[in-house]
């Protein structure tokens, strides 16, 4: 095992916030991507993992399915034990690890054996579920303080060890958490000690991530309310004027995807900001990466053009893949971008346009129309008879642009940069999705996504109950040849025109 180097901190213990990814901050951050050995509850949103080192260990201490959790001194067991073998350690918890998270015991027990730790404080579910929702949890006009209150009747005290008389009187607002089994005692103890039954009063399930959820009633109706509409753990219950501000302030809500569920069907290092797009937008995304990026079959149709680009007029560019596996292919051949210098470089699309960019390449003939058909007309005046025209592309990629160049007298040379292939990874979890009527819609950026996805789902019957989205035509017409049939297509084959396109279908169609 590695030894702490001097004076290193051993332990951070980190709050990850109340779900949304975005809200975990910077030290804490920076302490995950530090861990040698990472502790984690179930609160945790799995993104925030991904900011580990690939070599670190990752250790899950929440509730199983069976509703077991490791217990509380075997967690602080395992941190100091980890701690000591060496490792730089971190302690994920949800919220604020000294609000309800027991922070303050594993704190004592690092303490006792000598370790050394530092606490980064989250953003609390205690603020941010009701913040999400719509609820300040202070107000000038309506509330100044907050109180947070645990629900949770711990060895039969807990609830009943609350000075309930006092509580019932406090002017501010009043936010329980762990509350929901004994949201009837909650309830009768505050109506029972003189609150108000006509306190505004609110339940917010998972605040912050995409599935949040929120129920509104006066304190007394709150329980029936809650009942049916089936809220359950981890939720909040806010008690106090404020929860009537709701009805005006309420945001996260109202976002045009919020709490519709879209799959994203690109190559894992290329879904991000198709996801982050509708997220931003308040969709619950399920990545699937239905394609992956690999080599061509044969490598040496691209290793022997990028030996011979002196001799190209024209290196035409189709994808962002192709732009990376073009300069991969030159970085192993010891040349850099200047190996274009003597050539024109034409592409398809914003994101090629930005590839290039990437690699200092700007002067570029961009086709506007997002298609191998634009790129066609664009060259159409400019590529003369005897020119000689690279395309470096997707092994599968259709013949249009080859034929059309070489009507006009070019010499094409059709090289496979990169193949796309099927991954199953994942398809049984998203069938089981679509299965069970969870899925609102489904992305596709191309003609390779949905034949992909064909493949690993077996067939298109699944997808019948989905609303589909095409980035283009061409993917479109796949779409069709399988059967199914887009409920839109991009207006502009683009990502923001494949999220405008969700945007003006699925709006508002849930609330
Ligand atoms: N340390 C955490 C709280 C841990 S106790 C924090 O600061 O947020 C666990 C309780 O927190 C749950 O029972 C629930 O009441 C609340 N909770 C945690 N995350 C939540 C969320 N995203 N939305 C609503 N309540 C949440």
């Amino acid at each position: 095992d590695m030894a702490h180097s001097k004076g290193e901190t051993q332990v951070y213990l980190v709050g990850a916030g109340p779900g949304d990814p975005g809200l975990l901050t910077l030290k804490g951050r920076a302490a995950i991507e530090r861990a040698d050995v990472l502790v984690y509850d179930r609160l945790v949103s799995p993104r925030l993992l991904g900011y580990a080192r690939p070599d670190c260990e990752l250790v899950y201490v929440g509730k199983t399915p069976d509703h077991h959790t490791l217990p509380q001194h075997k967690i602080n067991a395992l941190l100091v034990k980890k701690a000591l073998a060496g490792n730089v350690v971190v302690r994920l918890k949800g919220g604020d690890p000294f609000v309800f998270g027991r922070g303050g015991e594993e704190a004592e027990e690092l303490r006792a054996h000598g370790l050394s730790y530092e606490v980064v404080p989250g953003v609390t579910s205690a603020i941010a579920a009701p913040a999400y929702t719509g609820i300040p949890v202070t107000h000038r006009d309506a509330a100044s303080s907050f109180t947070v209150i645990t629900g949770h009747e711990r060895d039969g005290k807990g609830v009943s060890a609350i000075p309930w008389g006092q509580v019932a009187r406090l002017k501010g607002t009043l936010v329980f958490l762990m509350g929901m089994e004994n949201l009837p005692r909650i309830v009768d103890n505050l109506v029972g000690h003189g609150m108000d039954p006509a306190t505004p009063a609110a339940v917010v399930r998972y605040g912050t991530w995409p599935m949040q959820r929120t129920v509104c009633a006066p304190l007394a109706a709150l329980e029936e309310r809650v009942g049916e509409e089936g809220i359950e753990n981890p939720a909040v219950i806010v008690v106090g004027q404020v929860a009537a501000l709701r009805e005006r302030l309420s945001w996260a809500e109202r976002k045009p995807l919020f709490g519709k569920t879209v799959v994203v069907t690109r190559a894992r290092h290329q879904a991000s900001a198709l996801a982050s797009a509708l997220e931003e937008r308040g969709a619950q995304v399920l990545e699937f990466p239905a394609i992956e990026i690999a080599p061509p079959a044969d490598p040496q149709p691209l290793a022997e053009a990028v030996a011979g680009i002196e001799a190209y007029r024209w290196v035409v560019l189709t994808s962002a893949n192709g732009v990376d596996a073009f300069f991969a292919e030159a970085a192993a051949q010891r040349l850099d971008a200047r190996c274009l210098a003597g050539a024109e470089v034409a592409a398809i699309g914003t994101g090629t346009q930005a590839a290039l960019a990437a690699y200092g390449i700007t002067q570029v003939h961009v086709a506007r129309e997002f298609c191998a058909e634009g790129l066609a007309g664009l060259l159409a005046g400019k590529v003369r008879a005897g020119d000689r025209v690279l395309i470096a592309r997707a092994e599968e990629a259709r013949d249009v642009l080859p034929r059309a160049l070489e009507e006009q007298g070019a010499q094409v040379s059709d090289v496979a940069a990169y193949r796309t292939r099927a991954v199953a990874e994942g398809a049984e979890a998203l069938a089981a999705a679509l299965r069970a009527g969870d899925v609102d819609a489904v992305t596709f950026t191309s003609s390779s996504t949905v034949t992909n996805l064909l493949a690993c789902l077996g067939g298109p019957s699944l997808l019948e109950g989905a609303d589909l989205y095409s980035i283009g035509p061409v993917t479109t017409e796949t779409l069709r040849a399988a059967g199914l049939e887009p409920r839109a297509q991009a207006v502009e084959y683009t990502i923001a025109g494949l999220v405008a396109a969700l945007v003006d279908t699925q709006e508002g169609e849930l609330l």
